[in-house]
Order: structure tokens, then C-alpha cells, then sequence
């Protein structure tokens, strides 16, 4: 491709800023465009033309992002970014080679000064394939800071495809640990797949099933990964052994319960990486989104979130267990009915009788239904701007 076909591109700078008002509005979310992934704010359109696809706000102007197809990857000079765009208008004032998540990418910002005024140009490279994408970021001069820390944003998001969510798996080596079956964590990765097409991670988030020396589970926020340890499915077996269930029974309750308890870490996992706004207390959350979750599926989910309750229900029972006030979890007893009070909430029908065997008042009850709409509503909201958007 000549780099011609790029001339009338930022000779057309002006006129780009203002030519979208006709092309579909989008919703907020993560999409697909010409092989970069690319988060966009709600209200976005889209237009293609020839090797350029014009991204910018259908109702304001002053603002585009052009994605454009390229043969190479250019070089890391103002004067060749020039030549590339061919605009004797464009002053690149620095360029640079970065690297993100180990991909080596060109970085370049400048401007270009019109009869109507000034645009600031911000450009970013990625390879994509054996080819390469160029993303130029347009905002005139006199819009505010705000719009331009916007464009910005769009393209800090730029990313290669792929999965974010991985599942990694190291057999246990301690003598006597068993940890989850293979089937049990063939079908927790399969979930992780699932969510992982779902919504977007800023950055690879890998779940690793190993031995840990404790029975825990864990999101660590600083290394981007959740474990779940081995000794936690052991003790699970251990729990609902120990409470009188039979072998079969108690193994599909740990599993469940191990399912229950990676959701649990995947909410922690989304408050640390998407940053999201919790206000009130984190295990909470992570309680609430692992059932809200689970909740829509009515098989395999709701046995998932009522063998977490299940959990609950044994250990706030055990002898000697003590409540401690300052812990950051709710009491057993308080996150069994968090979980039960969202299920009832998702289906009021099949949740009554257990909730009034486990005499919980009709004025909570009453609450839960009320409560559970809301819930799904915060959550999703949340969620939007991370989902993936089908192109
Ligand atoms: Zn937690």
C-alpha cells in the first residue's frame, strides 16, 4: 500500500472531527476494529472508508479517533510518521518505541495547525498479525482537558485480542493432598473461558489451581492472579463429610462450593482490575457478585451458590466457633443469608420454602425481592464499559 492512500487523511482532519453525526450510536463496551481491541465510551459510531475507519462521539464534534490499516509497522521517527501520513500540516513532536504486555509499539503525538485552528494528534502503533494498525487520536486545541484525557484513555486501551482469563493447573506434590479432579477443574476453566469472552480484562489475570500450604483462596491484586489452592477442595470434602453428607454428595457440594468460592475471588478479582467504585465492605461484594452470578444459572449455578451457603451454614454451626468482630468477613451466619436472600431474589417461587425453614422474617424476605433488581442493576452498570461487544 502506498502511503498515499493516507494523504487525505489528516488533510481531512477538520472535517473527520465533525463527519460522524450520521453513523450508529454503540453502546459502551470493548470492540473489535480492524484486529485491535478497543474500549469505547458509550455513544460512539463507527464509518469505514477504504483502509481508515473513523471512530468519534455521534453527538459532539471536535474529537475522532482514526484507525487506520498498514502494510508495517513504522519506524519510531517523527520524519517517517510524517512521510506515512504525508501531511506537510502534521508536526510530530516526538516519537518513541514502548512496550505493552511484552508487544513493541510506536508512540507519537503533534499537532496540526488548520485556517480553523489548532488539533492536538496523538498516535499509537500496534502490531496486528504480520501487519501492523496505526490509531490517531484528533482533539482540537480549544476543547477541554477532560475530552482529550477521554481520546487518551481510548487509546491506552488498544490491545491485541486475545484471552485475558487464563487457567493454569500444578498437580499436588505434598503426600495425602488431593485437590480438585481434573473434571471439576476442566469445568471451572470453562466458565473462566466463558466470562473471559464476556468482559475484558485491562490485563492478563490468570487463575492458577495449586498447593498452597493453607486452605485458602485468593485474588492478589499486586500479581494480577487468582489461586485456588488444592487444600481448600480437600477441606471442602472434609466439611461435608464431617456434617454427615455421603461421599457423592459431599464431593458435588465441595465442588460446588469451590465453584461458589472462585466466584467470590473473581469479585475480588473485578473490584482490583477494573477498578470498579465499591463503597461498603469488599467480602461483601464478592459475596454478592458470586451469587448474583451463579443466580443465572438456574441448574449447575444455584447448586453452586447454595453449597457456598451450604459452607456457611456448617461452619457458623461448629463448636468453638467464635464470630470476630473486627474480621473483614460477615459472620457465617450473615453470609449464608447474603446468599440465600439473592437467590430468593432471582427466584421467589423455588426459594420460599427453604427460606422459611431457615426462618428468615417476611419483612427480609420482602427485601431481598426488592433488593435483587438493584443488585443486577449496580452490577451490570459496572460491568458495561468492560463487556465485549460481538463487531
Ligand atoms: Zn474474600
Amino acid at each position: 500500500m502506498k502511503h498515499s492512500s493516507y494523504r487525505w487523511v489528516v488533510g481531512a482532519i477538520v472535517g473527520v472531527v465533525v463527519a460522524l453525526t450520521a453513523t450508529p450510536r454503540a453502546e459502551a463496551g470493548v470492540y473489535v476494529v480492524r484486529g485491535v481491541e478497543l474500549q469505547l465510551p458509550d455513544g460512539w459510531g463507527q464509518r469505514v472508508k477504504g483502509p481508515v475507519t473513523l471512530l468519534a462521539p455521534t453527538k459532539h464534534k471536535g474529537r475522532a479517533i482514526e484507525v487506520i490499516s498498514l502494510a508495517t509497522m513504522p519506524t519510531a521517527t517523527p520524519e517517517a510518521l510524517k512521510t506515512l501520513l504525508g501531511s506537510a500540516k502534521l508536526e510530530i513532536t516526538g516519537a518513541k518505541e514502548i512496550t505493552r504486555e511484552g508487544t513493541k509499539l510506536v508512540a507519537a503525538s503533534g499537532k496540526v495547525v488548520t485556517p480553523k485552528g489548532e488539533v492536538a494528534v496523538d498516535i499509537l502503533a500496534l502490531p496486528v498479525k504480520d501487519k501492523a494498525v496505526l490509531l490517531l487520536s484528533f482533539v482540537g486545541a480549544d476543547q477541554d482537558p477532560l475530552i482529550k484525557k477521554a481520546n487518551i484513555d481510548i487509546m491506552l486501551s488498544a490491545r491485541i485480542p486475545g484471552p485475558r482469563m487464563t487457567t493454569m493447573y500444578a498437580a499436588p506434590t505434598k503426600a495425602g493432598l488431593v485437590g480438585p479432579p481434573p473434571a471439576v477443574v476442566e469445568r471451572i476453566s470453562k466458565l473462566v473461558t466463558k466470562l473471559d469472552g464476556m468482559l475484558r480484562m485491562p490485563r492478563p489475570l490468570p487463575v492458577k489451581f495449586e498447593q498452597c500450604g493453607m486452605i485458602n483462596a485468593f485474588y492478589k491484586p499486586a500479581a494480577h492472579t487468582i489461586t485456588m489452592c488444592h487444600e481448600l477442595y480437600d477441606d471442602f470434602i472434609v466439611l461435608f463429610t464431617g456434617a454427615g453428607f455421603e461421599r457423592t454428595k459431599a464431593e458435588k457440594m465441595a465442588e460446588g462450593a469451590f465453584m461458589f468460592t472462585f466466584f467470590h475471588e473473581f469479585g475480588h478479582a473485578l473490584v482490583g482490575e477494573l477498578e470498579l467504585p465499591i463503597t461498603g465492605r469488599g467480602e461483601d461484594a464478592a459475596d454478592e457478585i458470586a451469587t448474583l452470578v451463579l443466580a443465572q444459572s438456574p441448574t449447575v449455578g444455584h447448586a453452586a451458590a447454595l453449597s457456598g451457603a451450604a459452607w456457611f451454614e456448617i461452619s457458623s454451626k461448629k463448636a468453638g466457633r467464635q464470630n470476630v468482630f473486627w474480621d473483614t468477613h460477615s459472620f457465617d451466619a450473615q453470609r449464608l443469608v447474603t446468599v440465600l436472600c439473592l437467590l430468593y431474589g432471582a427466584d421467589k417461587a423455588k426459594y420460599t420454602p427453604l427460606m422459611k425453614s431457615q426462618k428468615i422474617p417476611d419483612s427480609r424476605l420482602a427485601k431481598c425481592s426488592r433488593d435483587y433488581p438493584l443488585r443486577v442493576k449496580a452490577w451490570k452498570g459496572m460491568m458495561e464499559p468492560y463487556k465485549r461487544r460481538v463487531k
